[in-house]
Formats: C-alpha cells, sequence, structure tokens
C-alpha cells in the first residue's frame, strides 16, 4: 500500500516510510491510495473472532511487506492486550470504555502501536533515535509508556510545568530509563513551538536522528480503528446498528472510526462532539471553515481550534459536502453543560463520566433526542481520575484510585526544568 500526503506535492511512501516521516515534506498528512475492503465474513461472524485477529485482518492491508506477518501479530497483540469493554448506561446509549491502558486513555492504543513499529523499522539504525514529543497531557505519558525500553529509541516529552494534572505529571516523569521529561516554565504552545523550532533545525538533525510521535503519523492513526469492530463485536441486543459519537480534538479518532466504517464496518452515523472549540462543528452548519483562536476549557485534550486530521475525513468523503453531512454532524458543548452532565449520568444511572466523555454522552443524547428511533455508543477517552478537579466537585466525592495507579504515587518525580527558551532545549539536546 502506498501513501500520497494530501497536498499532491510531496511522492507517495510506503507505511515504513510514511511512518517514520510523519508528517509529508509538503506538509500535507498521508492518506492510503486505496481504502481497503474487510472481508464481509469478518463482520458478519465478528463474535467468533478474538480481537488480535480482527486487529491484524484490519491492519494488515495497510503495512503490506513492510513488516513480516509473525512480528505484525505480535504488534498488534501487544496493542491490544488491555480489555475495551462496551458499558450500557441507559437504554439507548453505551459508553465504550478506551480508559483501562497502561495511561488510562485512548491515546495508548495508537501510541504503543506505533512505537512497536517504529521500533521494528529503526533496529538497523545506528545513529540513535530521538522522539521529541510536546504534550497538553495525554499524549505524553501514552507515547511515554508505548516507548519505554524500546531499544535504540530516546524519547524527550516537553510539558508544560503547573498545566497537567497529578496524574498526568506522574505519569510522564516517573518512568526513567530511555524517558527524559523537560518540564517547561510557559503553555503547551511554548513547548510545541519549541519541538517544531528542533525539526526544522539542520544543525540539530545533523547530528541526532530525530521523529516526532505526532498523533498525524500514520502509525497512531490507522490502529484506532481496530475499537470501532471491537465495540460492533459486542452490540448483542437486536436492533438497529448504533450510531457512534466521539469526543474530538484534532479528529484523529473519529476519522479512524469513519475509515473503518469506509472499510465495510456497519455505522450509520458519526457525531463529532466538540467543546467550545466549535471549528467543525460551525464548517458543517455553514460549509465555511472558521478560523478560530483555541480556548481552554475542563476538556482540555479537545481544545484545538484547526484539527490537523480533519483533511483525512475531507480525503475519504472525496471532499463532496453532501456525503460529508449525511455521515457526520457535530454538536459543541460548553464547560457548563459538561460539568452538570458529569453529575446527573452520575446521579441517574451511577456511571462516572471524564469531561471528555460527558462532552460526547451529551452530544449524543442530543442527536438521539431528535432521532428517536436510534440508540447509539459514546467512546470514554479517559478514566476520570485522570482529571480529578472537574469531576470530583460533581459527583461530591473524590475518585477511587485504579489499582494499577496506586503504585504510581509512591514514585518520585523526575523532571528537568527548562525555560520556554528554544536555545535551551537545543543545548540539551546537543549535550
Ligand atoms: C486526545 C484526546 C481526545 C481527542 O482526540 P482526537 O483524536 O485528537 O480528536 C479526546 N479525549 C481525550 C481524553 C484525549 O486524550
Amino acid at each position: 500500500m502506498l501513501f500520497y500526503s494530501t497536498n499532491k506535492t510531496s511522492p507517495a511512501v510506503s507505511f515504513k516510510e510514511a511512518t517514520i516521516n510523519g508528517q509529508a515534506p509538503d506538509g500535507g498528512l498521508y492518506f492510503p491510495e486505496r481504502i481497503p475492503v474487510v472481508d464481509p465474513e469478518l463482520i458478519g461472524n465478528i463474535r467468533n473472532y478474538s480481537n488480535e485477529e480482527i486487529a491484524y485482518r484490519v491492519i494488515a492491508p495497510y503495512v503490506g511487506e513492510d513488516i513480516p506477518e509473525a512480528v505484525l501479530r505480535q504488534i498488534v497483540k501487544e496493542t491490544v492486550d488491555f480489555e475495551i469493554p462496551l458499558v450500557k448506561v441507559n437504554e439507548r446509549m453505551a459508553s465504550l470504555e478506551l480508559f483501562h491502558g497502561p495511561t488510562l486513555a485512548f491515546k495508548d492504543i495508537g501510541a504503543r502501536f506505533m512505537s512497536r513499529c517504529l521500533g521494528y523499522f529503526l533496529k538497523d539504525e545506528t545513529r540513535k533515535v530521538t522522539v521529541l514529543v510536546a504534550t497538553s497531557g495525554d499524549t505524553g505519558g501514552a507515547v511515554a509508556h508505548g516507548f519505554y525500553d524500546v531499544p535504540g529509541v530516546e524519547v524527550v516529552i516537553l510539558y508544560p510545568s503547573g498545566k497537567v494534572s497529578p496524574v498526568q505529571e506522574k505519569q510522564l516523569t516517573t518512568l526513567g530509563k530511555n524517558i527524559t521529561a523537560l518540564e517547561i516554565a510557559g503553555t503547551f504552545d511554548d513547548c510545541q513551538q519549541m519541538v517544531k523550532k528542533a525539526f526544522k533545525d539542520a544543525e540539530l538533525s545533523g547530528q541526532r536522528f530525530l521523529t516526532s510521535a505526532n498523533s498525524i503519523n500514520v502509525a497512531r492513526w490507522l490502529p484506532q480503528q481496530f475499537y470501532y469492530f471491537f465495540a460492533y463485536k459486542q452490540c448483542v441486543e437486536a436492533g438497529p446498528d448504533p450510531v457512534i459519537c466521539v469526543p474530538s480534538g484534532n479528529f484523529g479518532n473519529i476519522c479512524a472510526g469513519i475509515l473503518a466504517h469506509a472499510s465495510g464496518l456497519p455505522v450509520p452515523h458519526f457525531i463529532a462532539a466538540c467543546n467550545a472549540n466549535d471549528t467543525v462543528t460551525q464548517y458543517l452548519q455553514t460549509g465555511q471553515m472558521p478560523v478560530l483562536q483555541a480556548v481552554p476549557t475542563i476538556s482540555n485534550a479537545m481544545d484545538v481550534a484547526d484539527p490537523s486530521n480533519f483533511v483525512r475525513i475531507l480525503e475519504i468523503f472525496k471532499h463532496e459536502f453532501p456525503a460529508l453531512t449525511s455521515k457526520l454532524s457535530s454538536v459543541s458543548i460548553s464547560d457548563a453543560e459538561t460539568r452538570s452532565t458529569i453529575r446527573s449520568v452520575y446521579q441517574e444511572h451511577h456511571y462516572m463520566l471524564d469531561p471528555h466523555g460527558a462532552v460526547a454522552y451529551l452530544a449524543l443524547q442530543r442527536y438521539l433526542a431528535n432521532h428517536p428511533d436510534d440508540r447509539g455508543i459514546f467512546l470514554e477517552t479517559a478514566h476520570p481520575v485522570k482529571f480529578p478537579e472537574a469531576v470530583e466537585s460533581e459527583i461530591g466525592h473524590s475518585i477511587p484510585v485504579p489499582a494499577m495507579l496506586s503504585h504510581l504515587f509512591s514514585l518520585k518525580k523526575k523532571s528537568i526544568r527548562m525555560a520556554a527558551d528554544y536555545s535551551r532545549l537545543k543545548e540539551y539536546l546537543l549535550s
């Protein structure tokens, strides 16, 4: 399979090259030159297949010859080796819980798959490979855990000091070994600017092989299809196929779901749940893409004003607006509504939502109110314990810490404090 750039001026490349490059040289995103069709027998008898087998069959056509079958099967096995349950919340809505991985967020799936692919592709590379990533919270932890102890790969994570939650900070700063956390005295944007400068710095790239673990990387994007199939497998009750609602920021997650559907997975409709950052909500209403500034919200992993993966959704629909709007709609939810949803769902259904899941819950509920014969699934993308400030004030008590996290709090934070100044980062990377 070849991947072309959505900007159409860079050459098409293999899965391996697309994974190593991250972004195409012309600034576009890589997109598969054809969308594979999943065997209808797999869909029809999906309950007879293990998650590993489903995931392998979904991803194999994209990877092609670049990874031998036995290696790819092993990578897939390690990627999906935790529970992804579909939990009924009320008569018409179920939650696909994507937070049972090592860092309690859905990004574990993409980060695990990508880190193992990259580890395989770079095993013969003689230079030391440095994965450089800026995080506002969830990405850094997932990437750090994905690459932990991968031979030949060093990971450097920049995060804004005091602006990630306590659990997130522990997940970033306690691993050690090949993982280094740089605690930047600045904002997430400062971190991202510093990383961008490093990638453009010829002197630096002459000395270190730098690569990114950005969410636009095909090896992070494509495996996110897996759990849409796992959700379908768990829909055992008779009735219409459920619509799917995805809390969206950079739109990689929902785009993977739409790709799964384009490959044959039955999904009648997708809903992109957004917080106050409603660029796509506006676009789907007006046909015009507004130019907005990101605003901070309590569902901060979705505070994105210019969602980079949206261009891939346009590509799937061949830029045909009516086809797009018949399959995808979008709802924007305020922080006040998010808070009251966390509260009411806990009181009425005894289900604890995190702020991102709450945005999705309410967006789905609004859609279902206008579509009385439908039912739906929303994606719960993070464990509530990652966002205690927003959740605990609504549910009225502290969140029980999951067993897999309790050890985290006894570990010692190790970070290197750094000013928000690119020359300091460069100095560090060259030392
Ligand atoms: C990253 C993230 C999102 C947004 O996902 P996109 O693929 O960027 O749309 C939603 N929820 C949580 C918890 C996240 O970490």
